[in-house]
C-alpha cells in the first residue's frame, strides 16, 4: 500500500534527493579540501605560542604550564638529544626536527585529520625541543554529531512539510481517479472544479472537455437509436394496419389499390432508410473503401442528371445545364451519391413547372458545383440542422416523398471525407442552392460544353 501512494513516493524521492546530494557534495568537498585546502597555520601558531609562553616561564614550572596546555587538548613534551619519543613517535617521524637547524615549528607527520603533531627545535639555545601533540578529534567528534543531527532534523523537518505539500499534487490526482470512475460506471453529467492553472489543471479541464464530448456522443447515440426506431416503426404501422383492413375486409374491393399502393411506398421508403442507413453505418466505419481517381467532372454530372429524366419530366421540371470541361480526383462511386442526393433532393422540393439549374464555376483553383432549383426553400432557422441526421423540416411532406432525413447527412459525410466544402443558401418560397467546392488538377481547361 504503501509502495503505491504517491504521497510516500514524493516524500521518499526527497530523502533520497537530499542524501544523494549530501553524499556527492560531501565527497567533492573532501576531494577538494585533501588537494588544496590546508590548515597548517593554526597548528604552527599554537606550537610557536606554547614555546612564547614557555619563555615566559621559569623552567621549574614549565611542567605546569603543559599541564593546564593539556586541558585544551595540546600536549606539550620536552626533549633532550638522546631522550626517548613522546606520544610513540618514530625516529623516522621526528627526524625532521632533530635535522632542523632553525627554530621555526615544523609538523612531524604529514596527515591530515584532528591529530598534529609539531616540532620546535633549539627552544633554549641549548639542544632542548619541543614536541606538541595537538588533538582536535574530540571537537571534530561534537561538530560532526551537531551535523549529523542538523541533518536529520532537516530530513524530519522536511519530509513532514513535503507530506503536507504533496496534498497539493495528489489531492487533484485522488479527484481525477474518483471521477474517472464515476464515468465509469456511467455518469457523464460529472465536472471538475478547480482553478489552476498549471499541468495539472490543464489535465482536468481536457478531462471535462472529454466528459462533454463523450456526453454529446452520447446523446447522439441515444437520438440516432431513436430517431431510427420510429423510422422503421411508423412505415411498419401503416402496412400492418393497411394489410390488416384489407384481409378483414374492411376496404372495399375499388379502393383497395389505394391502400396497396401505400404499402408499396411504405415498403420502398424502408428499403431506401435501411440502404442509407447501411451507407452511412459504412461511411461512419475507419475501413471505408475509399479510392479516390482523377476523372471528367461534368461528364458525371450530365450521367446523374440524365437518370433521372423522369423524375424532372414528370413534374415538367426545366432543367439547365452549364458545366465546364474538368478533371477533379475524388471517390467516383462516392460523388455520384452525392449528385443524386442533391438533384433528388431538388426534384423532390420543387413545385411543379420549376426550374432546375446545375452549374459550374471556376474560382480560386476549385471548381463551384452549384445544385439550383426555384422549389419550395428551406426556412432559416432549419438550415444550421440540414445536414444532421433524421432532421427534416417537414416531416409529415418528407416522409410522404419517401424521405427520413439522411441524403443531407450523407452528403456531408462524402464532402468531409474528401475535405471539400458544401455551403447552402435557401430563402423559404424561392428556393435552393446547394454549392461543393472541389479542388481542381492543374492540368483543367476552362471551357464551356
Ligand atoms: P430527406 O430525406 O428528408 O430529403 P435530407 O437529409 O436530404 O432528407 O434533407 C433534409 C431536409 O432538408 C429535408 O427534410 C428538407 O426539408 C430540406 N431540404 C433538403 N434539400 C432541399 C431542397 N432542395 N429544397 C428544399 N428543402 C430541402
Amino acid at each position: 500500500m504503501f509502495k503505491k501512494s504517491l504521497r510516500i513516493q514524493i516524500v521518499a524521492t526527497f530523502i533520497m534527493i537530499v542524501l544523494i546530494s549530501l553524499f556527492v557534495s560531501f565527497g567533492i568537498t573532501r576531494l577538494i579540501a585533501e588537494k588544496e585546502v590546508t590548515i597548517d597555520d593554526p597548528f604552527l601558531m599554537i606550537a610557536s605560542d606554547t614555546v612564547s609562553l614557555l619563555a615566559l616561564t621559569e623552567p621549574q614550572r614549565r611542567e605546569q604550564i603543559l599541564s593546564i596546555l593539556s586541558h585544551y587538548s595540546i600536549h606539550g613534551e620536552i626533549i633532550q638529544e638522546g631522550n626517548v619519543l613522546p606520544f610513540s613517535l618514530t625516529e623516522e617521524e621526528a627526524a625532521p626536527l632533530l635535522q632542523s637547524e632553525s627554530s621555526e615549528p615544523i609538523f612531524l607527520n604529514r596527515k591530515h585529520g584532528p591529530v598534529r603533531f609539531i616540532g620546535v627545535p633549539n627552544i633554549d639555545n641549548n639542544g632542548s625541543s619541543l614536541i606538541v601533540k595537538v588533538d582536535f578529534t574530540y571537537f571534530s567528534e561534537v561538530i560532526q554529531h551537531i551535523l549529523f543531527i542538523g541533518l536529520f532534523m532537516v530530513l524530519v523537518i522536511g519530509s513532514l512539510f513535503i507530506l503536507l505539500s504533496s496534498n497539493y499534487i495528489v489531492k487533484p490526482v485522488i479527484k481525477l481517479t474518483n471521477a474517472a470512475k464515476e464515468m465509469a460506471k456511467g455518469n457523464l453529467s460529472i465536472r471538475l472544479k478547480h482553478k489552476r492553472k498549471d499541468e495539472l489543471g490543464e489535465l482536468m479541464n481536457n478531462f471535462n472537455y472529454m466528459a462533454s464530448e463523450l456526453q454529446k456522443t452520447d446523446k447522439m447515440r441515444d437520438d440516432f437509436v431513436s430517431n431510427v426506431s420510429h423510422e422503421i416503426q411508423s412505415p411498419i404501422t401503416s402496412i400492418r394496419g393497411f394489410t390488416k383492413a384489407i384481409r378483414d375486409g374492411l376496404i372495399p374491393q375499388d379502393h383497395q389499390k389505394e391502400y396497396l399502393d401505400i404499402i408499396y411506398n411504405e415498403t420502398i421508403r424502408l428499403s431506401k432508410l435501411s440502404d442509407n442507413l447501411l451507407r452511412l453505418a459504412s461511411l461512419d466505419s475507419e475501413n471505408h473503401p475509399f479510392h479516390p481517381v482523377e476523372y471528367r467532372l461534368d461528364e458525371q454530372l450530365r450521367r446523374v442528371i440524365l437518370v433521372f429524366e423522369p423524375q424532372w419530366t414528370e413534374k415538367k421540371l426545366a432543367v439547365e445545364l452549364d458545366l465546364l470541361a474538368c478533371r477533379v480526383k475524388a471517390d467516383k462511386d462516392l460523388l455520384e451519391q452525392v449528385w443524386q442526393n442533391l438533384i433528388t433532393n431538388a426534384i423532390k422540393y420543387s413545385n411543379y413547372n420549376d426550374k432546375i439549374e446545375v452549374k459550374m464555376e471556376m474560382l480560386n483553383h476549385e471548381v463551384h458545383v452549384h445544385i439550383k432549383d426555384t422549389g419550395r426553400g428551406i426556412p432559416e432557422e432549419d438550415l444550421p440542422y440540414i445536414f444532421d441526421r433524421f432532421y427534416m423540416v417537414d416531416k409529415a411532406r418528407s416522409r410522404s416523398g419517401g424521405g427520413s432525413g439522411l441524403g443531407l447527412s450523407i452528403v456531408k459525410k462524402i464532402i468531409n471525407l474528401h475535405g471539400f466544402k458544401v455551403k447552402v443558401k435557401s430563402e423559404q418560397g424561392k428556393g435552393t442552392c446547394i454549392s461543393i467546392a472541389i479542388p481542381l488538377l492543374v492540368n483543367t481547361k476552362n471551357t464551356n460544353v
